[in-house]
């Protein structure tokens, strides 16, 4: 099937224009950092009739959760977690932090399957078990899948994404509360991108695969990779059908962040 998937515009294009702008803070920040919060807050508070479809979330370190959470007042500003344990309930398992905690800290979303976590040692199997706990606390999972330089090198883009799904999804699942982030692993902080002809294939062969797969409409789809204020105009632009982005290191400014928004709608 992997090579067999025809790009539809019904499922490689969005219905809507809701974009969101994610910002994974990665083991930065601390209490001050509320600063970038609340400039970004401030940026969307002001253009907030002209950016209304755009829904922004930011993946801080757990410790900030609740403290933001407390002074955020826009609607449009959410709050999520980086990473989850895969128990649900509180239990013998030092320095975890549970899907639970982190509800009732105020986060919305957490991000699952980050490739940092894969390196230090994640298995699909237990990036399930993660995402199947945070699911049950109903929070939304941004869940992250990508290809190493080697297997793009090898071709084999397209298999190791349908394996990362297949192997931590089920159709059990509550799929509704899952958006994929496609984060090619060879492209986290090292300015380098897809080129528009492979974003396009690869946004279309995973929406085909929930399709497949999981039999039900196809999930949001974000790029996560090296997205900075002049590229921005490139994904606009070129591969309009991208729900959003997931933005590592340019997330911990709030010019940065704010400048990567304000172009893409420029
Ligand atoms: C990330 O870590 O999710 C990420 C996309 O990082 P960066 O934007 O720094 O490449």
């Amino acid at each position: 099937m992997t090579n067999n998937y025809k790009i539809n515009k019904n499922h490689a294009y969005t219905s809507h224009n809701l974009r969101y702008f994610v910002g994974n803070w990665k083991m930065f920040g601390d209490f001050n950092s509320f600063k970038i919060v609340r400039k970004i807050e401030n940026f969307h508070l002001k253009f907030r009739k002209k950016h209304k479809k755009c829904k922004i979330i930011l993946c801080v370190p757990n410790i900030l959760i609740s403290f933001f959470k407390k002074k955020i007042k826009s609607k449009s500003v959410f709050l999520g977690a980086q990473n989850c344990s895969r128990y649900t309930e509180q239990g013998p398992f030092t320095g975890s932090v549970s899907a639970s905690m982190l509800k009732k800290a105020g986060a919305e979303f957490v991000i699952l399957g980050h490739s940092e976590n894969r390196k230090e040692g994640e298995s699909p199997q237990l990036i399930k078990k993660k995402i199947y706990s945070a699911l049950r606390k109903n929070l939304t999972v941004i869940f992250c899948i990508g290809e190493t330089a080697k297997e793009k090198k090898q071709g084999k883009t397209i298999k190791v994404l349908f394996n990362q799904i297949k192997k931590s999804l089920d159709k059990k699942f509550n799929l509704k509360k899952i958006i994929i982030a496609y984060e090619p692993v060879w492209s986290i902080g090292t300015g380098k991108t897809p080129s528009s002809k492979d974003l396009i294939k690869i946004n279309a062969a995973i929406k085909f695969m929930f399709i497949k797969i999981f039999k039900i409409n196809p999930p949001k789809v974000l790029y996560g990779g090296s997205v900075n204020d002049k590229n921005i105009f490139f994904f606009s632009k070129q591969t309009p059908f991208f729900d959003g982005f997931l933005i590592g290191g340019a997330s911990q400014s709030s010019k940065k962040f704010i400048d990567i928004m304000r172009k893409y709608y420029t």
